[in-house]
């Protein structure tokens, strides 16, 4: 991954690339991640802190479809990873009192996948389909009628001699969940009544989740050490409940097993998860573009060589959370440091850098700034 950079980079520079899946402070889980979180999701929705509109709104949807004694509308939960959707599409279930049948986009590449899975529902089951975004577009045509009419038509035979056979489904509810709501077209966004998004938590939220969590782990845990993991956790649930798996380990390795603001400033030191739940990759980013580059702008290609690692990793590791936070601005000239960035490295700002970036106008938009120089 660094070969090819090697040669530009300086001396003595640090030379380890990001494994962009290793991160702690990655939002996305690997299937044995998922596995241990199994046991921290909440299984009803008074259980689930933060999130209260869509809590409400979902609430009432499910509340008012039991009473009628049919299945809900079909419920769309949109947003970034690791804020809550399978929990979210676990508790409809459980609320409804029916069994969960769980797949993802990426598992059903053909029609056939999602025939097969729509053939074998019971009645009022919840379909849970995950990056439902990345699904193949015949399979996406197979559930709009699926969701709409209760019926898959199955073809029999190959060419002109081929002939759709209607199959009758029970009623069902599908809980889609997806990153990027924008990439589901429109006729499968219609399909369903109810769309949630969900944004990222306040900390307080956090500190509510964590000790939740505390609890279920059966850890010890001081307000102070459950508040500083939950400034650290980028708003994240995920991130917040694996950051606390770290510093229990720290809490049983080198204190007195619990979860105290001195275990959780060592164990995230150690971690290298600073106190805004920047990393090292956020801050080499940071750094490069501060020291090396005076704050920008700089083309993404030149920034991503100057930390040893792939445009692309930076831009779509590093960067969504630095510009959301606001440390670091995306103009038509390319990446620009904010006034915060330079504070948070400890630095003064010079006053021409900063001129240069201000006087930019930020793009918001997915191609914004990738003008390279
Ligand atoms: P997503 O499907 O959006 O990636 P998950 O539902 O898998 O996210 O949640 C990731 C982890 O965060 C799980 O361990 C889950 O228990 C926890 N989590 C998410 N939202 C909440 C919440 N509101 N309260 C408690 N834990 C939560």
């Amino acid at each position: 991954m660094t070969s090819d950079w090697d040669a530009e980079r300086p001396d003595g520079e640090w030379d380890g690339s990001f494994e962009a899946t290793a991160r702690i402070v990655d939002a996305g889980g690997d299937a044995d991640e998922r596995q241990v979180e199994a046991a921290l999701r909440p299984k009803r929705l008074d259980d689930f802190p933060g999130q209260v509109r869509v809590r409400d709104q979902l609430g009432l949807l499910l509340q008012a479809a039991k009473r009628r004694g049919t299945p809900p509308d079909h419920v769309l939960l949109s947003g970034p990873p690791g804020l809550g959707k399978t929990t979210l599409a676990m508790i409809v279930a459980s609320e409804l009192e029916q069994p969960i049948r769980i797949t993802s986009g990426p598992a059903i590449q053909h029609a056939g996948d999602l025939a097969s899975i729509l053939s074998s529902l019971a009645e009022g089951e919840v379909l849970f389909l995950d990056e439902i975004h990345r699904m193949s577009r015949s399979a996406e045509e197979m559930l709009y009628l699926a969701m709409e009419d209760f019926r898959v038509d199955i073809i029999v035979g190959k060419g002109p001699g081929a002939t759709a056979i209607p199959l009758e489904l029970p009623p069902f509810t599908v809980v889609g969940a997806t990153t990027r709501a924008g990439l589901l077209p429109a006729p499968l966004r219609d399909r369903f009544g109810f769309t949630g998004h969900l944004d990222y938590y306040a900390a307080t939220d956090l500190v509510t989740i964590l000790h939740r969590s505390a609890r279920l782990l059966g850890l010890e845990a001081d307000e102070s050490g459950i508040t500083e993991i939950a400034s650290r956790s980028r708003g994240t649930p995920r991130i917040a409940n694996r950051l606390l798996r770290r510093v229990r380990d720290w809490a049983q390795v080198h204190g007195d097993d619990r979860v105290t603001h001195a275990a959780a400033m060592s164990a995230l030191e150690l971690f290298d998860v600073d106190a805004r739940g920047l990393d090292r990759l956020d801050r080499a980013v940071l750094d490069a573009l501060c020291r090396r580059f005076g704050g920008g702008p700089v083309g993404l290609s030149t920034l991503a060589v100057a930390v040893g690692e792939e445009p692309d990793t930076v831009e779509t590791v590093a960067e969504p959370y630095l510009v959301r936070e606001g440390f670091m601005v995306r103009t038509p000239r390319g990446r620009a440091a904010s006034a915060l960035a330079w504070d948070h490295l400890g630095l003064a700002a010079p006053l021409d850098a900063q001129g240069l970036w201000s006087a930019t106008l930020p793009l918001d938009d997915a191609s914004g700034g990738r003008f390279e120089t």
